[in-house]
């Protein structure tokens, strides 16, 4: 989508430290980090938010989570544990309306 910050770092527009990527799913560093490990994983496909969500993206939902889980171990913190978070809409503190999840996580000593 135009005009659409996620969407051109998925196209590659606009450059971001990738970490993974595939066909359907991107995850890059988040520029403005608020935990040792704070990536963003992305939707390749423009979903503005979980208000948007159809039947149809039930796929896409499932690999974004597969792709956190694989991510997260692959940055080493999978038994330690991390955080999966989701702002919806301005309310819940949304800035980017191309939907993601947060993948927080590399506190020491249990601090957050
Ligand atoms: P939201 O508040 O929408 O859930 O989160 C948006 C996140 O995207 C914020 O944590 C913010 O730091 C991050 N962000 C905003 N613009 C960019 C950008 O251009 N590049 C990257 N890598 N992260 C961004
Ligand atoms: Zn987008």
């Amino acid at each position: 989508m135009e005009n659409c910050i996620f969407c051109k770092i998925a196209q590659k527009e606009v450059p971001s430290e990738i970490i993974y990527e595939d066909e359907k799913v991107i995850v890059f560093k988040d520029l403005n980090p608020k935990a040792p490990v704070h990536l963003l994983v992305v939707p390749r496909e423009h979903i503005a938010s979980v208000r948007e969500l159809e039947e149809k993206d039930k796929e896409i939902i499932g690999e974004l989570f597969l792709v956190a889980k694989k991510v997260a171990e692959k940055e080493g913190i999978g038994e330690s544990g991390y955080k999966l978070a989701v702002n919806v809409g301005e309310g819940g503190g949304q800035e980017v309306f191309h939907l993601h999840i947060h993948l927080l996580g590399g506190w020491k000593n249990g601090k957050r």
